[in-house]
């Protein structure tokens, strides 16, 4: 799962389009798009071929210019790439030369958001104090609080933050070197340099070259038992020669599944909450969303949007990017009758739901065609066996209990949930079809 602004405006055109479209029509043209990357202007979709491409543009343009953010030419702003086959060569029949140049020279960095900067960070009192430590951290990197963790809910402004301290120490101190990475980067390099057997290139460049270490969505790391190690063993190394780490998450270090260790490790600084921005902070978010838009925005349509989307800033951003293409599109005022029209979709913002084993069950059974009663049978066909291993995967991943209370729930005993978590986890590594699946049960679990 990404991390992203656009991510969210997706998620609802999808949702939009689920209700007006058959089943089947969903299930063929749209349920298949991945969203690879995206950022507050534009949005990188995979398709699994041209035709897919197509159609989506063909029937549903203006839904998606109304949803998703629109370049200079009125056009949604959506990037395509076309999924590669799956990989059948062996690696002896690959040229030689393509290896070579394909094999990561130095591991991906981020790019900073060139938006992401403490000027355009909006400060209430919910978020002032992650303000401060964050400016502190950038000011004498290594030297305060080290790790700092950031954590809160989605869309508040982690990420944010975490960019504004990479521009902050790059703009001031040219000779520090900052690497900004996603822990799911993070782990798709370690996956990448291992194939490649450039595993100790990659150390070597995480422990002795970079003096800042900025790390989004730690969460990713909580299913991925076989990373986790090495991430601590590089976050020891670096804490140790005063190296500067900060750490978003969308939880507290406590409530991470992750080892004692690791979890220590992370306490060990200074723990920064991120909170909903109240009423004033939302307006002022609006306000400013709307000026770099160019929309022309009254203050108490401002209000009034701030009343209806409240734990979300990343939704406020949508509603501006919804409300300016429709105003642009129908060429009307701002009023809060265009409101109600554009936004009354997000106002009705559906508590989310606790997912339980059952629903997973039901997923899982529909996306590879077996039924509830065989994945909770012990039958061993391999046709049953991996869509239960794939069901306790998702459980563990999901549902915040132990692993011996989803081994009860399954029947089974916890070991076999942590055999089930890490032999699936093996398999997606590189198994592009069964991270599809995966994929299509989460979002069907998710809607
Ligand atoms: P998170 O990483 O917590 O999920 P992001 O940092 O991606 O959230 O923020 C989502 C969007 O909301 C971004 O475009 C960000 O610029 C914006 N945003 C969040 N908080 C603020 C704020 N206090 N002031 C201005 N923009 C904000
Ligand atoms: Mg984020």
């Amino acid at each position: 799962m990404l991390a992203c602004d656009t991510c969210e405006a997706w998620t609802q055109f999808i949702h939009f389009v689920k209700g007006r479209t058959s089943a089947t029509a969903f299930g063929n043209w749209l349920a298949p798009i991945q969203v690879r990357d995206s950022s507050s202007d534009e949005i990188t979709l995979e398709v699994p071929n041209v035709f897919v491409q197509e159609y989506l543009l063909s029937n549903y343009k203006k839904d998606l210019c109304a949803f998703l953010p629109v370049n200079v030419n009125g056009e949604p702003a959506i990037k395509f790439i076309v999924a590669p086959q799956q990989k059948k060569a062996s690696i002896t029949t690959t040229p030689l030369v393509k290896i070579i140049e394909e094999a990561p020279s130095h591991p991906l960095e981020v790019k900073l958001n060139p938006n992401y900067r403490f000027e355009t960070f909006i400060e209430g009192p919910t978020n002032q104090f992650v303000k401060s430590a964050a400016m502190g951290v950038a000011i004498r990197p290594g030297m305060s609080y080290n790790p700092l963790f950031i954590h809160g809910g989605v869309g508040l402004g982690k990420t944010h933050i975490l960019h504004s301290i990479g521009h902050y120490v790059q703009s001031t101190n040219k000779k520090l070197r900052v690497q900004c990475i996603t822990t799911e980067a993070f782990i798709n390099e370690l996956v990448d340099n291992l194939r490649n057997k450039s595993i100790d290139r990659m150390k070597r460049f995480y422990r002795s070259d970079v003096d800042v270490l900025l790390v989004d969505d730690i969460q990713f790391l909580q299913n991925r038992l076989n990373f986790e190690e090495e991430f601590c063993n590089t976050f020891e190394t670096l804490i140790n020669q005063h190296k500067q780490i900060v750490i978003t998450s969308d939880k507290p270090p406590s409530q991470l599944k992750l080892s004692e260790r690791m979890i220590a490790r992370m306490e060990w600084g200074l723990v920064a909450h991120v909170g909903v921005p109240e009423l004033e902070t939302r307006v002022a978010i609006l306000q400013h969303k709307a000026q770099q838009k160019g929309l022309d925005m009254p203050n108490h349509i401002a209000f009034f949007i701030a009343e209806h989307i409240y734990n979300n800033v990343r939704q406020l951003e949508g509603a501006i990017n919804r409300l300016s293409a429709h105003s642009r599109m129908l060429n009307l005022a701002v009023t809060e009758e265009l409101v109600q029209k554009t936004l009354r979709e997000m106002f009705q913002q559906i508590p989310a739901q606790k997912i339980s084993v059952e629903q997973i069950l039901k997923c899982v059974a529909a996306v590879f065609q077996v039924r509830v009663s065989d994945l909770k049978g012990s039958t061993r066909t391999k046709e049953v066996a991996l869509p239960r291993q794939v069901a306790m995967y998702l459980a563990w991943k999901w549902i915040n209990e132990s692993l011996q209370m989803l081994g009860a729930s399954f029947g089974k005993t916890h070991s076999t949930i942590l055999h089930a978590c890490k032999s699936i986890e093996k398999k997606i590594a590189d198994d592009d079809t069964l991270r599809r699946q995966i994929s299509m049960v989460e979002r069907s679990i998710s809607s």
